[in-house]
């Protein structure tokens, strides 16, 4: 099926690293859902090259948002990162997923576990009303390399502002130590208590949502098996919600 391209103008963007960027550019695209992807792409000498991307931004707002790492010898990502404010960048017009709000179960405790730019869905998600309606509390976690990779503080900062007693955000860093973060990987953090003795115990009023590196989603599925919880699926209900990034 023919791709409906439509041409944007880039807004804003934000350098969190050298090579992690947060892209802005409007949004003339039909409604989408929060946690949806669309692809992004540019002509390139004469072709559109283009790749999926999850939407760091939320439905109401009037600009389309996401985050990429540059990937130098990429076919996009270097192109990407040259763009400046107004230089066109297309959006496939119809954005799409399950990784929604919808498809998630109910419970008590909403678990949004993410590493590197897996944390972008998130952040879309926690702009709408709904996590924030159907869960008590919200667990945000997310997992890096370094700490310039963490991304999007200050927004997370103001939902914190905004739901004091509902948000608990955890930061991950691995490769630096760096004073009031988890050093460990985010299972490993999990196995040893340092995020439980924080965020309290995993249990099955807990619906875990699961985004980025696939190793680590694949060791977040073994680790929650051991608590009794399940991949979610259509045809049956379960905790672990998820979406692999490569
Ligand atoms: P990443 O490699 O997925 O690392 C993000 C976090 O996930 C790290 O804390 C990493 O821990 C952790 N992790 C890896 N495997 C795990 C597992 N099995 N269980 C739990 N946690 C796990 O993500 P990224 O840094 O966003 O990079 C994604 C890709 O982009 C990589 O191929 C990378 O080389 C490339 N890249 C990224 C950047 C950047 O600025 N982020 C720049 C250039 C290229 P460990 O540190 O222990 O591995």
């Amino acid at each position: 099926m023919a791709i409906n391209w439509i041409e944007s103008k880039v807004i804003d963007q934000t350098r969190w690293t050298d090579d992690l960027v947060s892209i802005r550019f409007e949004n003339n695209i039909p409604p989408y859902i929060a946690g949806q992807f669309t692809k992004i792409g540019l002509k390139l000498d004469g072709d559109l090259i283009s790749r999926p991307y999850s939407l760091v931004s939320a439905p109401h707002e009037d600009f389309l948002e996401v985050i990429y790492v540059n990937v130098p010898d990429g076919k996009l990502t270097p192109h990407l990162h040259k763009l400046d404010t107004n230089d066109s960048i297309f959006v496939m017009d119809k954005a799409s997923g399950f990784f929604i709000m919808d498809e998630v179960p109910d419970g008590d405790k909403l678990w949004l576990v993410a590493t590197g730019t897996g944390l972008g869905v998130f952040i879309s998600l926690l702009k709408t009303d709904s996590p924030w309606k159907r869960f008590k509390e919200i667990v945000l976690i997310h997992g890096v390399r370094t700490s310039g990779e963490l991304a999007y503080q200050d927004q997370i900062k103001e939902l914190q502002a905004k739901h004091p007693n509902q948000l608990k955000y955890l930061q991950t860093v691995t490769r630096e130590k760096i004073d009031n973060t988890i050093n460990a990987r985010i299972p490993d953090a999990i196995k040893d208590g340092s995020i439980t003795n924080i965020c309290g115990e995993i249990n099955s009023s807990s619906q875990f949502m699961l985004c980025g590196n696939p190793d680590m989603i694949n060791d977040m599925v073994d680790l929650l098996g051991t608590y009794g919880l399940e991949r979610n699926r259509r045809s049956k209900p379960g905790n672990i919600t998820l979406e692999k990034y490569w």
